[in-house]
């Protein structure tokens, strides 16, 4: 059943349905998400500061107009895997990088078949709603995941707007991708992240 590690900002949806993902071995890992100005700025002020840095001299981050792009690689991870594209970071265990250091839609996002994993159906045969505890406890479980769901997908658009005309003033010409730049985006991230106050859906 789908759960929900509440973590303020933070917060993971996590899935027992993404170790047999039906998509594949590299599930939607095969296609990773962009990380933003919001995600970047969480990523340092969560220490990765020097994550970043290395990764994007090694080219495995690739600056964007809107942050940093994951490398995509073509590989297998066993003999008997067949190649396929994928996120840099993905092994044959699935991420191979602390939650902290990824782009927050790493950690908010399933897709739809996991809200459906399990779920009951909404009415029985007769027509009558289902009272059954286990199935109630599925629903509360998928209600509240698509609530953090959307409140996180808020949120995290609304800092990267911000961020962005921040940035924008800042370097009309682009950022300078070093650790002073990298800092005040943690910063900035903070101060985000503190004027939100406390987010009651995603309260830990
Ligand atoms: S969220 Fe869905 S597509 Fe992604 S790994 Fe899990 S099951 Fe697969
Ligand atoms: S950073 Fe990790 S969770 Fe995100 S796409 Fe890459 S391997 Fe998947």
């Amino acid at each position: 059943m789908i759960h929900l590690e509440l973590l303020g900002a933070h917060t993971r949806l996590l899935s027992p349905l993404c170790a047999r993902c039906p998509q594949g071995s590299a599930g939607c890992c095969f296609s990773p998400p962009p990380v933003d100005w919001s995600d970047i700025g969480r990523i340092v002020a969560l220490g990765g500061r020097d994550f970043l840095l290395a990764r994007i001299a090694a080219g495995h981050l690739q600056p964007t107009a809107s942050g940093l792009r994951i490398l995509r690689v073509r590989r297998r991870e066993r003999p008997t895997d067949r190649r396929q594209n994928k996120c840099v970071f993905h092994g044959a265990e699935g991420c191979t990088i602390d939650h902290t250091l990824r782009p927050a839609t790493c950690n908010y996002y399933v897709c739809e078949d996991t809200f459906q994993e399990r779920a009951p159906p909404r009415e029985d045969v007769q027509g009558e709603a289902s009272t059954a505890s286990g199935d109630e406890a599925v629903v509360a479980a998928v209600t509240a995941a698509r609530r953090a769901h959307a409140a996180l997908h808020t949120l995290y658009t609304r800092w990267d707007e911000a961020l962005a005309v921040r940035i924008a003033a800042g370097w009309p010409e682009g950022p300078p991708w070093d650790a002073a730049f990298l800092d005040w985006l943690g910063e900035e991230q903070r101060h985000l992240e503190a004027q939100a106050g406390p987010l009651e859906a995603l309260r830990p």
